[in-house]
């Protein structure tokens, strides 16, 4: 059994602001991540063509504190402005340098991260949680803490906390959609289309990205994000199912038609929780004795910055206690 004061679970950018912030303040907080390392949705698929950002494709800002964070990791080499032809907003977008994956690499440092470990359950014990894990698939250690967050996808958080305290049943109003994102690479530069295409409302992509023209980036390399509408009609389709759905509407959407020559490198991934369609509209969730809550990009907006502020709410709050 492992102890801890504040356990987190999910190290993305959400659980990894709110980290930062406690621990500044000499709490031992301990963050349980099931994936092999730190980001979340903000992530980077390694291949011999090079790094693909298959989740958020770029970052924005309008808050202070995220602005703070971006001029640190900009001024530490770890992102970059992204500027493609058919940028189609006048703010300024920030992407991590050479990867996505960068950021959370960068907030990780310094934090104990325990990875390849999934929460699996949690039951109260006196006024304290114990929590039980899978360690790469495997049964992992229990943890006990006094504290515990879940800063994880809000139908993920609903499962785990609801059976704790009824007050997390407000979980259920929120709404997050499927994404399918397919990473292409290919051998020749695709001439005549521009860096960014945004799809129509009837598309089935909506979005068609030039990954390579980020930064620091090589080679001829693509990333296509399914719309929500049809990520969730396909959302149990077979990987060459939607690999072929998807590259016929790259075809389409980019007119390319035929000339469009076979990918070198082609991979899809399915994003069960992607993006916010109905956030909670208020910065974190919590139980009425202030032991347990959840926090994460759905309490606020589908964007990163999202992501930041509820993390960074959660952690006032834990320090103001
Ligand atoms: C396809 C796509 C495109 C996007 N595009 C943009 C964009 O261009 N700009 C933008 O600002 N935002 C974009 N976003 C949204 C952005 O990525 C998110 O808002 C942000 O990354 C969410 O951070 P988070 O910490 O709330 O959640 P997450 O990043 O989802 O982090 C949750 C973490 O919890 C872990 N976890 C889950 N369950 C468990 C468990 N039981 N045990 C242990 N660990 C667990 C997960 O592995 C994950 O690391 C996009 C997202 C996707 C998927």
């Amino acid at each position: 059994m492992i102890e801890t004061d504040i356990l987190v679970i999910g190290a993305g950018l959400a659980g990894l602001t709110l980290a930062r912030e406690l621990s500044t303040l000499g709490n031992k907080v301990l963050l349980l991540e099931k994936s092999k390392s730190p980001g979340g949705r903000l992530s980077t698929r390694r291949s011999d063509f090079g790094g693909f950002d298959h989740g958020a494709q770029y970052l924005t800002s309008r808050t202070a504190g995220f602005t703070a964070l971006l001029n640190d990791l900009s001024q530490n080499g770890k992102l970059a402005p992204w500027n493609p032809d058919g940028k189609d907003s006048a703010r300024p977008w920030w992407v991590g340098k050479p990867g996505m994956s960068e950021i959370g690499q960068a907030m990780a440092r310094d934090l104990g991260i325990q990875y390849d470990t999934r929460v699996t359950g949690i039951v109260k014990q006196g006024q304290k949680f114990l929590v039980h894990t899978d360690y790469r698939s495997e049964p992992g250690p229990d943890y006990l803490t006094s504290r515990l967050v879940a800063a994880i996808p809000a139908p993920q958080a609903l499962e785990l906390l609801t059976p704790l305290d009824p007050a997390f049943v407000r979980l259920k109003k929120v709404a997050m959609a499927p994404c399918w994102s397919a990473m292409l690479a290919f051998d020749t530069r695709l001439a005549g289309i521009p860096d960014l295409i945004r799809g129509q409302q009837a598309d089935v992509l909506s979005l068609i990205a030039r990954n390579s023209s980020k930064p620091a980036r090589t080679g001829e390399t693509f990333i296509l994000h399914a719309a929500p509408q049809w990520s969730r009609e396909h959302v149990e389709g077979e990987h060459e199912a939607v690999k072929s759905a998807m590259i016929n509407a790259m075809r389409e959407q980019t007119r390319l038609g035929g000339s469009l020559p076979d990918p070198a490198h082609f991979a899809v991934h399915r994003w069960l929780y992607a993006l916010v369609e109905t956030p909670l509209d208020q910065p974190f969730l919590g139980n009425p004795e202030n032991t347990l809550f959840a926090c994460g990009d759905w309490c606020i907006d589908g964007r990163a910055e999202a992501a930041h502020q509820s993390g960074e709410a959660l952690a006032r709050h834990i320090m103001s206690l």
